[in-house]
């Protein structure tokens, strides 16, 4: 069984907390892309766990966890990472631990080279967490990455180490006038980082058709949301990869394999962080009210994010993309301010109304066209079923579920791990 937990709208959607919550009948729990750019909230019991490049079955003992061949990994990151949930009690070993050895590293230089580039463009900022993922990405499709297998090749890593700093450092010396990357200096930082990682560096794609052939069930964790993949979505202010379901099993090590089921995760309301064109987006008190009740703060960054109401054309595009068969709805709570609730129902582009996600100049000049529907005013976040919704709720999620065209099965009323609801 194959499942993949994606994103519907622009990211923090709250993806990690419904991948924690449905990899309970799971025993693997896969990335497929992206990197440590990705920030995934947990609760559990009311203790709170932030995971960048980990999967977030990480903490669930008894799940295996994968970082796949579509993702890039910076080990130092990585290594911190593991070492700071390793302090508050988390097992991670060999034995629930597995990184592809296909997986691309992110190099300190990758890290440079994005905030070089971010300072030089200025004003005109893409909003790049800085973390070398877009460079890493555009390294490995020039052919000059390196990836986790080649730590366990000592003499090849470092001659392809050296070829890559002869590309790398003509672009920081003489097209950035900065100093060049220390071949000595990244090879340290390799060795360091990357011996401990060694016995975690396998073939993940030969390990899940182990793991499907003995009967296991296998959910594949998305990072970003449908608007932020490198082709279908508000290019060029999307990440890297693809954020889509239809590449998990690429980026998974099992190109072979179909989806069985595809759980879209949408939010009750909008939120997107960093710079590019958000049609639906909220300013002013208004903004500040529904970014202070949802904790729109990026869970990587810390940035605040930019919020607005739910986005119809947006999010139906997403499931469309996603090619979504069922939906989690999350942060519905966050909405019991409200008397009212604006929706972004369709957009208006160059006077003329339309349903549809437009891209590049027309999503730019896409203007909101806002409808509004009753709040519930109280609070849900100790409802556990159906019926125990205000009718009003009931009917938000109703009138979203049929605009977007896909059944929302699960309904999120808190960040806690038992603060949701199933619909049969
Ligand atoms: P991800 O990147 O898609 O995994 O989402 P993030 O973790 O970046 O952002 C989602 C945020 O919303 C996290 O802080 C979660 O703890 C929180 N969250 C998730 N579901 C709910 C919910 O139903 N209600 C509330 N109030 N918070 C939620
Ligand atoms: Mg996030």
């Amino acid at each position: 069984m194959l499942t993949a937990i994606v994103g519907i709208n622009w990211g923090d959607e709250g993806k990690g907390r419904m991948v924690d919550l449905l990899s309970q009948g799971y025993q693997v729990v896969s990335r497929y892309q992206g990197g440590n750019n990705a920030g995934h909230t947990i609760y559990v019991n009311g203790e709170k766990f932030v995971l960048n490049l980990l999967p977030s079955g990480i903490l669930r003992p008894g799940v295996v966890n994968l970082l796949g061949p579509g993702m890039v990994v910076d080990i130092a990151h990585l290594r911190g990472e593991m070492e700071r949930l390793m302090a508050r009690g988390v097992r991670i070993g060999p034995e629930n631990l597995k990184i592809s050895h296909l997986a691309a590293i992110c190099l300190p230089a990758n890290v440079r080279q994005d905030c070089l580039e971010e300072e030089r463009l200025a004003d005109a900022k893409f909003g790049s967490t800085r973390r070398g993922i877009a460079p890493i990405y555009g390294d490995k499709y020039m052919k000059k990455a390196l990836r986790m297998g080649d730590l366990l090749e000592p003499e090849r890593l470092e001659r392809q180490l050296r070829q890559l700093l002869d590309w790398k450092n003509l672009l920081l010396e003489k097209g950035y006038n900065a100093p060049a990357e220390d071949y000595g200096e990244t090879l340290r930082w390799l060795r360091e980082n990357g011996d401990p990682l060694r016995e975690l560096i396998c073939d993940t794609g030969l390990y899940l058709e182990e793991a499907l052939a003995a009967g296991k069930k296998v959910l594949f964790e998305a990072q970003l949301g449908a608007l932020r993949d490198i082709d279908y979505g508000i290019y060029p202010y999307t990440s890297s990869s693809t954020t889509l379901a239809a590449y998990a099993p690429i980026g998974a090590g099992i190109p072979g394999r179909r989806l069985d089921k595809t759980v879209g995760v949408m939010k009750a309301y909008s939120s997107c962080v960093g710079e590019g064109p958000f049609p639906c987006e909220l300013f002013g008190a208004a903004a500040g009210a529904l970014r202070e009740a949802g904790g729109e703060y990026g869970a990587a960054t810390g940035r605040p994010r930019r919020v607005g109401p739910f986005d119809v054309p947006a999010s139906r595009y997403g499931v469309r993309v996603q090619g979504a068969d069922e939906l989690a709805l999350t942060k519905l709570d966050t909405l019991s301010y409200l008397s009212e609730i604006p929706v972004c129902a369709r957009y208006t582009v160059d006077g003329v109304p339309t349903g549809e996600f437009p891209s590049g100049g027309r999503l730019e000049r896409a203007r909101p066209v806002l409808e509004s529907l009753p709040g519930w005013g109280c609070d849900i976040s100790g409802c556990r079923r159906w019926e125990e919704l205000p009718q009003e709720a009931r009917a938000y999620v109703e009138y979203l579920e049929e605009q977007v065209g896909c059944a929302i099965r699960y309904v999120s009323v808190g960040a806690d791990r038992d603060q949701y609801l199933v619909r049969e």
